[in-house]
């Protein structure tokens, strides 16, 4: 209920130097007023020291601070107490504050009345989240720039035109007895056109964050025996895939996440790609192929000392139209020659590396790097929208069209501004202008308590 006063912690149940209580609603000063031994030292925006005070016994020293609304996160009256950082004496503030008159908070309920207040937008509200959960320092960033609007401000630009475009045609149907066009079908088709594009590109934008924030599969195929294991081994520096001498020791899958150019990078260390001789094998060889078909950035080895063969080339040949890195592996073993013996046949540059050693990691990180820049355009302003936003991205594009349909056909101008306005509220869905109870509760419970 938005009348309650809510609490919760807003830091894990650890023991630290520092415990965060927060609360918020219109009770949030006399709770705090009840429990501190100085309340006539509160005042909005200043720091506080003192103790929390249970029936004269110091439950703990604290330093608080009261924000007045609307000038709060929430945008209601809150509190934030800083306590020792231990478990036990955070649940005795929390049960304390419950006891004079506090409820505890749903997960996300301090940002879902945030956004009631009118204090963020729906978009602002997500990216929230996902700053707290993010795992690669792109997804950070990214989650920071949505947090301070450069997704909302976007759909608002192309809510704005849709809304003067409706404008303009509802003015014809208002002059349609005297014959006055407002705007002329053309121009209406090729307004349509161009919010199309403008819709398009942020759908993209959408598209790759997902993807980004999802992680990039890189699978490392290669023969039995030439050192996959081994390399991943070397770049998570962990021991995590078993090396051994045996060819195809690697039966399964051994995906392991870490990042790139700040971007989380999922590697997975496929099964050499062999004849299986018994069930396992066969499984394992099968998810690697899975794996390979669904990933569009590929890490070759070849062994540097053997060199390549037929083995390799069927290898090669099956990853024909990925964009792949090709790693000389064990050249701790050969002469640096192999890049240009081999240049040819791979069609491609090749790294020189040695697992063992260390030698060309650098250079593989670089790589790994320019196909992230050159695949994954414009990256660093994608954003970390989430599939529903994607989807109703999607529906928009599809109403556009509708809309562009009905004009070529020269549909009644009323049934246009109808079709324009659904536009227009999906897109204000994505904001949150308009936002069913159904959607903010599934948006808000993915969210932890005390956000
Ligand atoms: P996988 O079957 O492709 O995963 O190959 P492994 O990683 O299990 O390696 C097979 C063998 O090659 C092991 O004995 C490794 O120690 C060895 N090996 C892997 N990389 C190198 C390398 O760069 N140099 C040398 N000298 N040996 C390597």
């Amino acid at each position: 209920m938005l009348n309650d006063t809510i609490c919760a912690p807003a830091t894990p149940p650890i023991n630290s130097p520092l415990g965060i209580i927060r609360i918020s609603g219109s009770e949030s000063l006399r709770v705090v007023n009840s429990i501190f031994n100085y309340p006539e030292k509160i005042k909005p925006r200043y720091v506080v020291y003192g103790s929390i005070i249970d029936n004269n016994e110091i439950i703990d020293d604290v330093v608080l601070v009261f924000y007045q609304n609307p000038q709060s996160f929430t945008g209601e009256d809150m509190v934030d107490i800083f306590c020792h950082g231990n478990p036990i004496i955070v649940k005795k503030i929390i049960n304390l504050i419950i006891r004079n008159g506090a409820v505890m908070a749903e997960p996300g309920e301090f940002s879902k009345r945030a956004f009631i207040n009118g204090k963020i937008d729906l978009t602002a509200a997500e990216a929230i989240n996902q700053v707290i959960t993010a795992r690669s320092e792109w997804e950070i960033s990214s989650s920071i720039r949505q947090m301070h609007g450069s997704l909302r401000d976007v759909v608002n630009e192309i809510k704005s035109r849709l809304i003067l475009l409706k404008a303009d045609i509802e003015a014809g149907i208002d002059f349609l007895e005297e014959d006055i066009e407002f705007i002329s079908e053309a121009d209406a088709i090729t307004q349509l056109d161009d919010i199309r594009i403008q819709l398009d590109n942020l759908l993209q934008r959408c598209r790759i964050g997902e993807k980004i924030s999802h992680g990039i599969d890189i699978p490392i195929i290669g023969k039995p025996n030439v050192g996959k294991s081994s390399i991943l081994n070397l770049i998570l520096n962990s021991e995590r895939a078993i090396v051994s001498n045996i060819p195809g020791t690697t039966r399964d899958l051994i995906n392991e996440t870490i990042q790139f150019a700040g971007i989380r990078t999922n590697l997975f260390d496929t099964a050499g790609i062999d004849k299986p001789t018994n069930e396992i094998e066969r499984k394992g060889i099968e998810l690697s192929q899975q794996k390979i078909d669904s990933s569009s950035i590929i890490i070759m080895v070849f062994d540097a000392y053997l060199g390549i063969n037929n083995e390799d080339k069927a290898i090669l040949e099956k990853i024909n139209n990925k964009k792949k890195i090709i790693l000389a592996n064990k050249i701790d073993l050969t002469t640096k020659d192999v890049a240009e013996k081999y240049k040819d046949i791979v069609g491609q540059n090749i790294i020189l590396f040695s697992a063992k050693t260390g030698e060309g990691l650098a250079d593989l990180e670089k790589e790994i790097s320019n196909i992230y820049k050159h695949e994954l355009v414009d990256y660093e302003n994608s954003f970390v929208a989430d599939i529903r936003i994607v989807n109703k991205l999607e529906a928009s594009i599809v109403k556009i069209q509708d809309c562009k349909r009905l004009l070529t056909h020269k549909e009644p101008l009323e049934v246009i501004s109808f079709e324009l306005q659904i536009l227009i509220d999906t897109l204000s869905e994505i904001t949150g202008e308009i936002s069913p109870d159904d959607v903010l509760n599934s948006i808000f419970s993915r969210f932890c308590i005390g956000k």
